[in-house]
């Protein structure tokens, strides 16, 4: 759907949910799809998509400093020189020059791979999907911090599986609530496929695993027999330019990787990867081939030539500015206009804050209101499986300008003002 075709109305989510219980296929559907619904962040998307509605609500990348000019010449030298190789089918593993580039790029956060265990995928959400589909059976419990990725939790559910939150404080995951959460669901005889985990720059929650912590939240894992999905679309936008260790560097045998170029390069060339210890890598390429045949030849070429040709540190440092700039935005708005009582993470790198509002504010509630008031932001609940968060949201400033994140946090705090007063 077109976003600018849709209603604008907040009453447009429940129109839908009526509409599905008129469809004439329900009795047919496999028990999976029950698993499949639209996330309130999805639902949210075209509500906020009014040009008047400051939303802070959407993930979407600025995309404004890339380099079109010389990226449309590419396209065009593409098409003319190789063509015939660009628009053909390929390796279900993806085009072998594009995964070695994607080492050199792993490189930079110390990671070091060979292109043979590398599967390029179509985003790192196709590998989320890949990775659910191939560990889990119905039932089966994945570990995630609590909050966690919309678009992983949809992937894990869409497979049956049981998402068990994991606590997060300032510096990510708490190993102490991982070990009690793993020990209670084996004495419960669930059978723990995966920790799930967002080390850098969270994604909702903003903040980045400590240090120190890292080889613990490993050494758990592996001593209960536990997988490592660490997922890292934002681990080279860090504000200064810091990375951190990666967890696959500390234990390549027991961790599966995601990356992506969306946050680097371009999220509509829907291009990422998979880095799997060799035996796992075999599986994931057959789940590929069943689900699409090979990733987009032509796309993996434009962004080999772009990595081959661009100075893509370059863009990427210029990618970093720009979101360090609106992140200062937001947080000096927060400051500015933020009633008491409020409290928010402080993220350094990446394009989210997680806001925890007084007791007895409902975001999800409250979110019509702050519609009509012209902001809208991603209501804490669509980040849980169980329906926590109901006093959080997410505020994303990777997006408006730094003049409209500022205007857009002056109405949201006059809207949480309200609120408590109300
Ligand atoms: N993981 C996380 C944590 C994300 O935030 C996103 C996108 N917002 C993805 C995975 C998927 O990214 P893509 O499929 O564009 O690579």
């Amino acid at each position: 759907m077109n976003p600018s075709d849709s209603s604008n109305d907040p009453t447009e989510i429940s129109t839908q949910q009526h509409r599905h219980s008129l469809d004439p296929h329900v009795g047919r559907y496999a028990a999976r799809t029950k698993g499949m619904t639209a996330s309130e962040v999805r639902a949210l998307f075209a509500v906020a998509s009014r040009p008047e509605v400051v939303s802070l609500a959407g993930g979407m990348p600025n995309l404004a400093a890339l380099p079109i000019d010389s990226l449309s010449e590419q396209v065009a030298s593409l098409v003319s020189n190789d063509g015939l190789v660009a628009l053909q089918y390929g390796s279900a593993q993806g085009v072998p020059e594009l995964r070695e580039q994607i080492c050199d790029v792993m490189a930079l956060e110390g990671i070091q791979a060979h292109p043979d265990d590398v599967v390029v995928t179509v985003g790192s959400q196709m590998g989320l999907d890949m990775v659910t589909r191939v560990f889990c059976d119905p039932g089966d419990v994945v570990l995630a911090e609590g909050p966690s990725y919309v678009g992983a939790l949809s992937s894990f559910s869409a497979y049956q599986a049981n998402v068990v939150h994991v606590a997060m404080d300032d510096d990510g995951l708490q190993p102490a609530a991982l070990r009690e959460a793993i020990e209670t669901a084996h004495r419960h005889g669930q059978r723990v496929k995966f920790l799930y985990t967002i080390p850098n720059f969270h994604n909702p929650a903003g903040v980045t695993l400590a240090v120190s912590r890292r080889a613990e939240v490993l050494e758990i894992c592996a001593e209960h027999g536990i997988m490592v999905l660490e997922d890292n679309p934002y681990g080279l936008l860090g504000f200064n330019g810091q990375t951190y260790p990666s967890l696959r560097t500390q234990d390549p045998n027991n961790v599966v990787y995601l990356g992506s170029f969306s946050k680097t390069f371009a999220s509509g060339l829907r291009v990422g990867w998979v880095l799997a210890p060799h035996a796992v890598r075999e599986k994931l390429v057959l789940a590929a081939e069943s689900a699409t045949l090979c990733p987009p030849t032509f796309n993996q070429m434009l962004v080999s030539r772009y990595l081959a040709t661009h100075d893509w540190q370059g863009q990427i440092k210029k990618f970093r500015e720009n979101y360090r700039e609106r992140r200062d935005a937001m947080l000096s708005a927060l400051e500015q206009y933020m009633p008491a009582g409020c409290s928010w993470t402080k993220p350094d790198g990446g394009f989210y804050v997680w806001l925890t509002a007084p007791e007895g504010v409902d975001t999800k509630a409250m979110l019509p209101r702050a519609v009509t008031a012209r902001v809208a932001y991603a209501s804490g609940t669509g980040f849980y499986a169980d329906q926590l968060g109901s006093r959080q949201m997410r505020l994303s400033y990777c997006y408006p300008t730094p003049e409209r994140i500022q205007e857009g946090v002056r109405r949201l705090s006059g809207v949480l003002t309200d609120e408590l007063e109300l």
